[in-house]
């Protein structure tokens, strides 16, 4: 076997990529990724022992650990040249805090403390090495099937997946210059438990536990945006073109998209977003530029089609991009932790900013993008605007004029039963509402369902970096129907997932304790039999059915 990863629902046949991975990652970068894992582990392990010595958290280190853990979220970079030089980082990090662990100790233990005498020796932390050959020789030897029990294994991994979706929200928190140390510190000390022996019932709570620190990454970044670019507001997104040349950025970095609209301004040439980026749409400080003139195309998978007939320059900030097309390869640039082999790579400056003059000349020697729809989309409810009609809606539900909530988030993918959301929403009757975030939405976003009396049937948060509005939404409606429990609300969760933000996020309702979530399209394949009977039996968790069948289940409460 020449790599094993299992993180995503593409998985190989639902069991893991062994020989290269659908989503196109070569067994280089898997391991590369596999070996940037075990190096953070050691980091992890060294900064939690510090802590526990009263040390506050290094803001640069935890944020190179969020960037770290960000690079090997799926879709998000493909080059192993870049992640030689994460790796390279991360062991200088340890090398160097291995170096002055005297100093660091000395400054921050406990005087009256006779332990911590010397920072943690274990593999993670020692490992280290300046030889590529080396490096990727070990590369080889630290993947995912290291932990022969597949039960740990499958738990640990659960873990970690969570933690790069975690992270993911914390380092566009980070870009803003928002901090929470707390969701650091938790960080360093998941990763120093995934590192040890823990018993099946501990890694079971510390899952949970990283739910809860994940409600608090969103929330985090919830605040970031809203309190940079203002209070997102419900906004119609227009889905068609203008005869400008144009600029289609992706990804999910609102700081990057706020440069490139305020170096395109008066340039003539517009900006486009497309899939994860359209929540720039709701932001009043990003909307305010009447040059940012639409969304284009559709989902992340359909991006080879869309960035063919955009016709102008592309920059991917985040997850996803995919494989990249020759066609398109000459006018494609990354940004953060996105990557791809030959594609350029623009850097941010010492105060986070990027400059796009590059891309803003390409874009005026190119043409204007040919249209592929002409509608427009309605989005942006954040929990603040639906707070405010949360008690219309709570008298539309006692009316009984509004029966169910179905929540339909999370992503969306190349899986052809992706299909099963789009006759979901269909099929839902017209007494329900869909609430959704992230790109779980594009199956259905075009559908006209119609309004209940003024409240779109479609309650689109934004993107899976918003999902914390649906926590918030669910919180809400439990205060406004004084319910005990969230299983005591109209609401079914009817979750698409994909990456590993997914994987945060439904820990998160598990730790709300959300029962009967139905997962789909299809249940992760990093769930050993024994872990998925666990999550059953727990929280009643399970797998999509019918459009038909789920939609009737759902109506009658289950
Ligand atoms: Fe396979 Fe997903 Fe891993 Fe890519 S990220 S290698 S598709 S499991």
């Amino acid at each position: 076997m020449h790599m094993f990863c299992y993180q995503c629902q593409e998985t190989g046949e639902g069991k893991g990529c062994t020989h290269t991975g659908e989503c196109g990652k070569s067994e280089e970068v898997a391991n590369l990724q596999d070996l940037l894992i075990y190096a953070l582990k050691g980091i992890g392990i060294l900064n939690d022992a510090l802590f526990n010595t009263g040390a506050a958290i290094d803001r640069k280190i935890g944020m190179f650990v969020c960037h770290a853990l960000f690079t090997t979220v799926t879709n998000t970079n493909f080059d192993p040249d870049r992640l030689h030089g994460v790796i390279a980082r991360a062991l200088a990090i340890k090398r160097e805090m291995r170096a002055r662990q005297a100093d660091l100790l000395k400054r921050h233990r406990d005087s009256s403390s006779t332990k911590d005498k010397a920072l943690p020796e274990d593999e993670y932390v020692v490992w280290d090495s300046t030889d590529r050959a080396e490096i990727v020789k070990k590369a080889y030897a630290v993947g995912v099937l290291s932990t022969t029990n597949e039960d740990i294994r499958s738990l640990r991994e659960m873990i970690t997946y969570a933690l790069k979706g975690m992270a993911a929200y914390t380092y566009h928190a980070n870009i803003l210059g928002y901090f929470d140390d707390a969701i650091v510190a938790f960080i360093y000390r998941a990763l120093t438990a995934v590192s040890r022996e823990h018993t099946l019932g501990e890694l079971v709570t510390l899952a949970l536990e990283a739910g809860r620190i994940n409600i608090d990454a969103m929330a985090l970044l919830d605040k970031a945006n809203n309190e940079t670019f203002g209070q997102s507001t419900v906004s119609k997104v227009p889905l068609g073109v203008r005869e400008h040349p144009g600029i289609l950025i992706s990804g999910h970095d609102l700081k990057d998209i706020a440069d490139l609209l305020t170096q395109t301004d008066g340039t003539g040439v517009d900006v486009y977003t497309h899939s994860e980026m359209i929540a720039a749409h709701y932001y009043p400080k990003l909307k305010k530029f009447s040059h940012l003139a639409g969304n284009y195309g559709n989902a992340w998978w359909n991006q080879e089609e869309d960035f063919v007939k955009f016709n102008g320059p592309i920059v991917v900030t985040s997850n996803c991009i995919t494989p990249v097309h020759p066609s398109y390869a000459g006018r494609i640039f990354t940004t953060g932790p996105a990557a791809y082999p030959g594609v350029r790579h623009i850097q941010r400056d010492e105060n986070e900013r990027i400059d796009f003059s590059d891309v803003i000349a390409l874009a005026k020697r190119l043409p204007p993008p040919t249209q592929i729809d002409a509608q427009t989309f309605t989005g942006g409810f954040g929990w603040r605007q639906l707070a405010e009609a949360a008690p219309k809606i709570i008298d539309l539900v006692r009316a009984g004029k509004i029966k169910r909530f179905v929540v339909m988030a999370g992503c969306d993918g190349r899986d052809r039963s992706r299909i099963y959301y789009h006759e979901v929403a269909e099929r839902l009757p017209v007494d329900s509402i869909i609430l959704t975030a992230g790109c779980a939405k594009y199956p259905f976003m075009t559908l006209s369902l119609g309004e209940i009396d003024g409240i779109p049937r479609i309650i689109d948060a934004g993107q899976c970096n918003d999902c914390y509005s649906l926590v918030k939404i669910a919180l809400l409606l439990m205060e406004g129907f004084s319910a005990k429990s969230i299983n005591d609300l109209p609401i079914s969760f009817d979750i698409s997932w994909y990456d590993q933000k997914a994987v945060a996020v439904l820990l998160s309702l598990l730790h709300l304790g959300v029962a009967g979530l139905r997962l789909g399209p299809t249940l992760p394949g990093f769930l050993s039999p024994k872990i998925r009977t666990m999550l059953v039996e727990k929280f009643a968790l399970r797998p999509i059915g019918t459009s038909e069948a789920d939609v009737k289940a759902m109506m009658a409460g289950r």
